[in-house]
C-alpha cells in the first residue's frame, strides 16, 4: 500500500506547520521573548535541576507548578487548571473532545492558524466568521454564525495574532451568552495586556481561559494551561497523555514563575516600551501602515509585501509574511518586538528598502 491509499484525503489535504529556517537571521518571526537569561540567573536554574530524578516519571498532575501558579495568578481554589505541552496541546485536547459528535469549532478568521490546522486534522468541522476590515469583530455574523451552525467550540483569541488587537470585551460577552457550548479565551499575550478574562470566569460557566508561558519568555520548555470550572476541565483531563508535561519543564516554570519572575517581567516592561517606539516608527515611514498592537508583535501593512519582505531577508531579517493568505491580510508583514538593537537594524532596514 502507497501512502496515498492508507490516509484519508483530509489529511492529504493538509499542510504541516512550516517553519522557516532562521540561521544567520534576526529572528522577528516567531513572538519570542529575544532576551537571554544572565549568567547568575542561569546558575540559580541549574541548582533548581540539580535534585531532579530523570529515572522517574513527572508528576502527572504537575501538583507543586499548579500551586505555584495559582498563587501567582491569583486563581481561585473554586477553578481547575490543566496543563499542556504547550498551549498548541491544549486546543488539541479541546478540539480532539468533538471527535465523532454532533457539533463544531468556530473562529473568526483571521486568528491563530492552529484552531483551524487542528479541526482539519481531526476532521471535526470548522466555521470562520471574517473578522471586519480594521480586524474588529462582527457580533453579528458572529452570532448569526453561531445560530446557524451551533458550535460546541468557539475560540477567541484576546489580543488577536496577527492582528495583535483587542476585541471589545462587550462583543466578547455577547457571545459567551449566546453560545450554547464553550467560549475559549486564548490569552497567549496576557503578559503584554492589562486586560484578561481569567476573574470574568464567576460569571460565565461556559468560559475557559487559555494561557501559556511561550510568550513571556519560556517557548522552549513548551508550557501552557487552561483554566475553568473543574466540571470541564476533569472530561477534558481524560484526553490528556498522563506524562504530558515533563520534569525539566515542570521545575523549569515553577523557577520562573518564582526566583526568576522580577528579571522576567522587567524584559517584559522592556519589550512593551519598544512596542510603542517600533510603533511611532513604523507610522513615520511612507505608505507603511502599522495596526495597534497589544502583544509583543505589530502588523504593518505596506505596498509590495513579498518584495518587502525578501528585501529584509537579504538584509539578515526574518519576519513573517502573511501576504501568502490574502484577504485582510493582503500585503501584511508581521514583526516581532525585539531588542532595542534588533529594532534598530530592522527599522533601519526597512527604511531604506520602502522610503
Ligand atoms: C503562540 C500562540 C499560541 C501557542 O502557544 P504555545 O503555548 O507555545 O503552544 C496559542 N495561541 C495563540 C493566539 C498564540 O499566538
Amino acid at each position: 500500500m502507497k501512502p496515498n491509499g492508507f490516509f484519508p484525503e483530509r489529511i492529504l489535504r493538509l499542510k504541516a506547520y512550516h517553519v522557516p529556517s532562521a540561521e544567520g537571521l534576526i529572528k522577528l518571526d516567531a513572538m519570542e521573548n529575544p532576551y537571554s537569561w544572565p549568567e547568575p540567573v542561569r546558575e540559580l536554574w541549574l541548582e533548581f535541576l540539580r535534585a531532579t530524578e530523570l529515572n522517574r516519571y513527572p508528576d502527572p498532575r504537575a501538583t507543586a507548578l499548579k500551586e505555584t501558579l495559582r498563587e501567582v495568578e491569583r486563581i481561585p481554589a473554586t477553578f481547575d487548571i490543566l496543563f499542556g505541552n504547550g498551549s498548541d496541546e491544549l486546543i488539541q485536547i479541546l478540539i480532539a473532545s468533538l471527535i465523532g459528535s454532533e457539533g463544531g469549532v468556530l473562529a473568526p478568521e483571521p486568528t491563530f492558524i492552529m484552531y483551524r490546522q487542528i479541526a482539519e486534522m481531526f476532521g471535526v468541522p470548522f466555521t470562520a466568521v471574517p473578522l471586519r476590515e480594521d480586524f474588529s469583530l462582527d457580533l453579528e455574523g458572529m452570532v448569526q454564525a453561531i445560530e446557524q451552525r451551533h458550535p460546541k467550540l468557539v475560540f477567541l483569541a484576546y489580543p488577536n495574532n496577527p492582528a495583535g488587537n483587542l476585541f471589545d470585551r462587550r462583543a466578547v460577552e455577547t457571545l459567551i451568552e449566546a453560545v450554547d457550548g464553550l467560549v475559549v479565551v486564548d490569552e497567549a499575550y496576557a503578559p503584554f495586556t492589562d486586560k484578561t478574562f481569567l476573574p470574568d470566569l464567576d460569571r460565565f460557566p461556559n468560559l475557559l481561559v487559555l494561557r501559556t508561558l511561550s510568550k513571556w519568555g519560556l517557548a522552549g520548555i513548551r508550557i501552557g494551561y487552561l483554566v475553568g470550572a473543574p466540571e470541564w476541565l476533569e472530561q477534558f483531563d481524560k484526553l490528556r497523555l498522563p506524562y504530558n508535561v515533563g520534569v525539566l519543564t515542570q521545575l523549569t516554570a515553577r523557577f520562573a514563575l518564582t526566583e526568576a519572575k522580577p528579571f522576567l517581567d522587567g524584559q517584559v516592561a522592556e519589550i512593551r516600551r519598544e512596542r510603542k517606539r517600533l510603533f511611532k516608527a513604523l507610522q513615520a515611514l511612507p505608505e507603511v501602515e502599522p495596526f495597534p498592537s497589544e502583544t509583543n508583535f505589530i502588523l504593518f501593512r505596506t505596498p509590495n509585501a513579498d518584495r518587502v519582505f525578501e528585501e529584509l531577508k537579504t538584509k539578515k531579517i526574518l519576519l513573517k509574511n502573511l501576504n501568502p493568505q490574502g484577504g485582510l491580510l493582503r500585503d501584511c508583514l508581521r514583526v516581532t518586538v525585539g531588542t532595542p538593537e534588533e529594532n534598530g537594524q530592522f527599522l533601519a532596514a526597512l527604511w531604506r528598502i520602502v522610503r
